[in-house]
């Protein structure tokens, strides 16, 4: 990436920590005032850099909302961007659900100011030292993997034997759902992902893992005030690949063992004998999913597969944009479930190998 590449990508993910602040405050519409100063500083940086440029420029947060969410940041954006950075349909703000995209957070999450992943982080890593042991720290991840979004208490469930322990633990981690969730006082749950989900007309709805709108299904709950939902960054990045991991960990014949640090190491004794990590990811993006992996092995200081969902991996382009995001000493390769769980051959060697 050069210089100018890295100032262009640098301030997009300004934008999108702006408009995750801005999610974050705004409880009934993501368009209502005051809007962050986040947002606003980043706003004025990507005037000047249009103004210097001669380019187009918003005219206000309201204009950059609807920009983020009716174009693609590679034709508006006043800065050049690296080829590919993002994924051709990308946007910022999901046109239909009308809030930030996953795209939206892993931007927010890139580079050394990233906030939302880095947010999870945190909270996974003092869960863990409140846990002690990793047995009990597996047990309150699975939980939360299990429930990102809880829509309705239910004490015969939580406190019972085999959950109160754990219960106790993580309970605390679990947020009102924001206002603007209330539509027309119910609150949604898609039952793919597990995440929170609205019903937009009588034939379109929104859900936060970007389900098949076509097979989507909504649970509700019409006790909007019993509803309690994980912060962002656990949803989309503990949760959300969370599914996949348990798929992936009961796919396996072999034991796999939970590393205490970050979202989701895990190491397994591989089919030829050697022990090696992985980690589960579902992200739009594949550049900033590379380069995050590539953080995450060399604070590993050794080789880390990541595991990426079927569907995704096989998408045009996906294994090699990422490939293509891994320096040349990058330990990382990007396996399909199937290719990891040996369904099926894996497609390529290792990046340093290849
Ligand atoms: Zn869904």
């Amino acid at each position: 990436m050069t210089e100018d590449e890295r100032t262009a990508v640098d301030l997009l993910a300004g934008v999108a920590r702006g408009l995750i602040e801005l999610t974050s405050v705004a409880q009934t519409a993501m368009f209502r005032l005051p809007y962050p100063s986040s947002l606003q500083l980043a706003l004025d940086r990507v005037v000047l850099a249009g103004l210097t440029r001669h380019m187009p420029t918003p005219g206000g947060v309201p204009e950059l909302l609807s920009w983020c969410r009716e174009r693609r940041p590679a034709d508006w954006w006043p800065l050049e961007l690296p080829v590919g950075f993002l994924t051709a349909d990308a946007r910022l703000i999901h046109s239909v659900g009308d809030e930030a995209t996953r795209t939206c957070a892993e931007l927010a999450s890139y580079g050394r100011d990233g906030v939302l992943e880095q947010e999870a982080e945190t909270l996974l890593a003092e869960l863990a030292n409140t846990c002690g042991t990793v047995e009990r720290f597996a047990a309150c991840r699975d939980f939360l993997i299990s429930r990102p979004v809880i829509l309705q208490y239910n004490p015969i469930e939580l406190l019972g034997p085999a959950v109160a322990h754990t219960w106790k633990l993580v309970q605390h981690l679990y947020v009102p759902v924001p206002d603007r969730f209330r539509v027309h006082r119910v609150v949604h749950r898609c039952t793919g992902c597990l995440l929170l989900a609205k019903p937009v007309t009588a034939d379109a709805s929104w859900c936060e893992g970007g389900c098949q709108p076509e097979g989507r299904v909504l649970e509700s709950s019409h006790q909007p005030e019993q509803a309690r939902a994980l912060p962002l960054g656990l949803r989309l990045f503990l949760a959300l690949p969370g599914r996949t991991e348990r798929a992936v960990r009961s796919g396996l014949d072999r034991q796999t063992r939970l590393l205490p640090q970050g979202l989701g190491l895990h190491r397994v004794t591989s089919p030829d004998g050697n022990l090696c990590v992985f980690q589960v990811q579902d992200r739009e993006q594949p550049i900033p999913a590379a380069l995050r992996a590539a953080e995450a092995a060399a604070e590993l200081h050794g080789p880390l597969d990541i595991v990426a969902p079927d569907r995704l991996a096989a998408s045009p382009g996906y294994r090699e944009n990422f490939e293509y995001a891994l320096s040349d000493g990058a330990d990382v390769r990007l396996l399909s479930v199937s290719e990891f769980t040996g369904l099926r051959p894996a497609g390529r060697e290792r990046n340093d190998h290849a």
